[in-house]
């Protein structure tokens, strides 16, 4: 589709990530500075598998994009969201994005480091969130709960929204390594849940990409 900055830069984001935006990728890739524009593209296989169109532009990024719901006519939509600078922890400042969702009429806003889209538009996960299964609920509590735990024990703060933690002093460079591999799988397998849950919003391509 064309749109936004056709010939600007594309970013690449690998499949397993598909179709969810994390604000501190987009941040390192130089998309948020004011004025950016291009697009953003899904992988699988080395194969395009989604892209959309966004530019950057005081504090906000637009996204624009076509989606096709429930195999009706594909729709042009066009997302702004706020991004939320916050003081670090470790000093310097980071992005957040601030959700747009609307839910029972109330703005969501929450700061989240990530937005999902199981529909027609980017959300965060709690806007997503109607239900769980007992079962998957269980697992991705779970999967949350360890890579919490692990974020902690490295001196750092809960939730995928915040940067892990240096390495603490003393502690040996293979451990460290291991456990930051272990809190980006466990926060891996939470999003697979969730957007498992939320299959039934995807088309029948981006169902066979979670599902295999
Ligand atoms: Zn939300």
């Amino acid at each position: 589709m064309g749109g936004y900055g056709s010939g600007r830069p594309s970013h690449k984001q690998k499949a397993e990530d598909c179709r969810s935006l994390d604000v501190n990728r987009l941040q390192r890739e130089g998309c948020l500075t004011n004025g950016r524009a291009g697009h953003w593209v899904w992988l699988r296989n080395e194969e395009e598998v989604g892209r959309i169109g966004y530019s950057s532009n005081n504090g906000r990024l637009n996204l624009d994009y076509r989606v096709r719901l429930y195999g009706g006519d594909w729709e042009s939509v066009s997302q702004s969201i706020c991004i939320h600078q916050a003081s670090c922890h470790y000093g310097g400042e980071r992005p957040y994005f601030r959700c747009p969702g609307i839910v029972n009429g109330r703005h969501c806003g929450r700061r989240v480091g990530k937005l999902f889209s199981g529909g027609k538009y980017f959300l965060c996960r709690h806007c997503y969130n109607v239900a769980y299964s007992s079962q998957s609920e269980l697992r991705y509590d779970r999967m949350l709960r360890r890579a919490n735990k692990l974020r902690t024990e490295l001196g750092g703060e809960p939730g995928s929204a915040h940067w892990i933690a240096p390495k603490p002093k003393g502690m040996w460079q293979r451990t460290y390594q291991r456990k930051r591999f272990e809190i980006q799988w466990c926060e891996n397998q939470a999003d697979r849940l969730f957007l498992r849950k939320f299959s039934h919003l995807l088309s029948k391509s981006e169902q066979a990409f979670l599902f295999d």
